[in-house]
């Protein structure tokens, strides 16, 4: 099954790419194996996928021993200051950085240990109250600011977009997205490239193609549906039965 998930996303990344007149492999198709076990990474990782995301530290630090070294790994949740040192040197692209106070953080432990981290600047582009992420209007100053650092490289922006049932509603911010990007690669700020767009899901990924997205984060389309993660837990415990 997770075989087949893998193939028809890869199958509609190439329509979109078709579409909207871009190469195929201009798109990194990252698949996000959040509170799935090793053996469905395993899985996906047979299927093809070398580029998987999380987004808790623990369960990555857990994850990465368990699996081929060959594969790439992505931060793509929140992340606490206190929890940088974990994944500094282990993880090829944080994706959730939205403050200076946290890129200080990485760059820190990154010069610790004689390394340089890329990093993608998250962009709350809808303005949804419970997202984190820079708005529009913040992002050309905090990206500024991080270019000061010496160990950190900024690679381009992130967005995780509107939940909607109808990718159309997303377009728009996608457009957004791609715009607030350009102009920043306009201001020619030294140390920082403008060459990643981390945007689409599951519900939405073929529109963010379409509008320029240079990764896309997909989970339910190749793994189906997850468990909440706090029923997880609990299942873990015993407290409640899987279903
Ligand atoms: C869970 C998650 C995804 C994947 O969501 P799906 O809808 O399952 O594809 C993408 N990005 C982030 C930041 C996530 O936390």
């Amino acid at each position: 099954m997770i075989q087949e998930n893998w193939e028809s996303v890869r199958k509609t990344i190439k329509e979109s790419c078709e579409k909207a007149g871009r190469n195929p492999d201009e798109v990194t198709l990252i698949t996000v194996s959040k509170t799935k076990p090793v053996s469905a990474l395993r899985e996906a990782y047979e299927a093809g996928s070398r580029d998987f995301g999380e987004n808790k530290v623990q369960e990555l630090v857990d994850k990465i021993p368990e699996l081929p070294a060959d594969i790439r790994w992505h931060m793509i949740g929140h992340l606490q200051r206190n929890k940088v040192k974990y994944i500094v040197g282990r993880v090829s692209m944080i994706h959730s950085v939205d403050s200076l106070r946290l890129a200080e953080e990485i760059s820190r432990e990154a010069q610790k240990q004689g390394c340089v981290v890329d990093i993608l600047i998250e962009v709350n582009v809808a303005g949804e109250e419970s997202k984190f992420g820079v708005s529009p209007e913040e992002a050309p100053e905090l990206v500024e600011k991080i270019s000061a650092l010496s160990c950190l490289r900024v690679q381009g922006l992130m967005t995780i977009a509107p939940f909607t049932e109808d990718p159309e509603k997303n377009r728009p911010y996608f457009r957004k997205l791609k715009k607030l990007s350009v102009d920043i690669e306009g201001k020619n700020i030294d140390n920082v490239n403008m060459t990643v767009l981390s945007m689409g899901m599951t519900g939405d990924y073929s529109v963010a193609v379409e509008e320029g997205a240079t990764c896309i984060r997909v989970g339910t389309g190749i793994f189906g549906e997850r468990q909440p993660q706090q029923k997880a837990l609990q299942a873990a415990k015993g407290v409640v039965k899987w279903e």
